[in-house]
């Protein structure tokens, strides 16, 4: 066993991945942009369409069974993937799922709340409830607890998966195995380009990475806040990751990088910088990208490139965390009429 694999042993983990996940060369985006790009296929994790969140679940889903939890709950955006994916983790260990689906996104049409994440949840057997609100962490997990209480009075057993900071960040876990993975999968690269999300993915595979010895920038893009709020966000996730972990955290802090400028207008909202990018990958590489997270983070990888962050010849790793079923959500936020582009 590698020094990480010791680490991660003593969490209790459900196998929920195909892993690894496929490590591809972008052969005509790399001439087209002048650089040796690479992608991680984590939209192949296998569970339910995908995504980065199966990482995340095994420790989660680990927990909760530690814990003889007979449901799972999970607060997100109406479009979570997050949650269709612990629907999917909950329903393959004999669980019920329930959903809180946040009002984070403004004016979103009918496809957003019924088609994508949300339709594939209803299939999988989930029960969903709702939250008026979206940018509202503390109180948005204030309503869950208060649902689980319900359920426990009930005689169930909940295990909550949690969104605000302040709780053991399991779902990082997940991503220091990944990026562990990918570390033996491609020896080295000159930068990286991730998502920065809850943080989760972000601060799990830089450490993942450093604890591999890869010293080289791994540039996180943000997708919910700006650059220094996200900053300060993953301080916090990588001290309680590594606190977690029971180990020094094995990089400074000058060692997170966070980059806005493919943020707006906003989360969840999907701009003409988001469109292109989504369609350049599409039609470059016949790769699907998706409009919240994956379209920025490939937006970013642009934007750095472009302010001579990430330069000419260089081996770029782009991290592709999934996400796809939002895309039949948001055929409308992003302009496709099914007439042809
Ligand atoms: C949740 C999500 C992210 C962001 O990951 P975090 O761990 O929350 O930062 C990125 N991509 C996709 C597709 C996601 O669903």
């Amino acid at each position: 066993m590698t020094r990480i694999d010791t680490l991660l042993s003593s969490f209790p983990r459900a196998a929920l991945l195909s892993q690894p996940t496929p490590l591809e060369r972008l052969d005509r985006l790399s001439e087209e942009l002048d650089i040796d790009l690479w992608i991680k296929r984590d939209d192949l994790t296998g569970l339910s369409f995908g995504g980065n969140k199966t990482r995340q679940l095994e420790f989660y889903i680990g927990a909760a069974r530690a814990a003889q939890a007979d449901t799972i709950l999970i607060t997100g955006a109406v479009q979570s993937n997050f949650a269709r994916t612990a629907a999917a983790a909950a329903a393959k260990y004999g669980m019920q799922a329930v959903l809180q689906r946040e009002e984070r996104v403004p004016g979103m049409d009918l496809l957003y709340h019924s088609n994508g994440n949300v339709f594939l949840s209803d299939i999988l057997g989930a029960e969903a409830m709702s939250y008026p609100e979206g940018e509202d962490e503390a109180g948005a997990d204030a309503a869950l607890e208060a649902r689980a209480e319900e359920l426990r009075a009930a005689g169930r057993r909940p295990y909550i998966i949690p969104l605000g900071l302040g709780h053991a960040p399991l779902g990082a876990l997940g991503y220091v195995q990944g990026g562990a993975e990918l570390a033996s999968q491609i020896g080295g690269f000159d930068a990286a380009v991730v998502p920065s999300g809850s943080g989760a993915t972000h601060g799990g595979f830089l450490t993942g990475v450093r604890l591999a010895g890869i010293t080289e920038p791994v540039f996180g893009i943000c997708v919910r806040r700006g650059a220094q709020a996200q900053k300060t966000r993953l301080e916090q996730v990588t001290a309680e990751l590594a606190g977690l972990m029971d180990i020094q955290r094995p990089f400074a802090s000058d060692d997170i990088l966070t980059w806005d400028g493919a943020l707006a207008p906003g989360y969840g909202r999907a701009g003409p910088g988001t469109r292109g990018a989504l369609q350049r990958m599409a039609s470059a590489e016949g790769i699907l990208l998706d409009p919240v997270y994956s379209a920025k983070t490939f937006a970013g990888l642009l934007g750095l490139l472009e302010e001579g962050a990430i330069r000419k010849g260089q081996k770029v790793l782009l991290l592709h965390t999934g996400g796809l079923p939002a895309l039949f959500a948001y055929q409308n936020e992003l302009g496709f009429s099914g007439a042809g582009s």
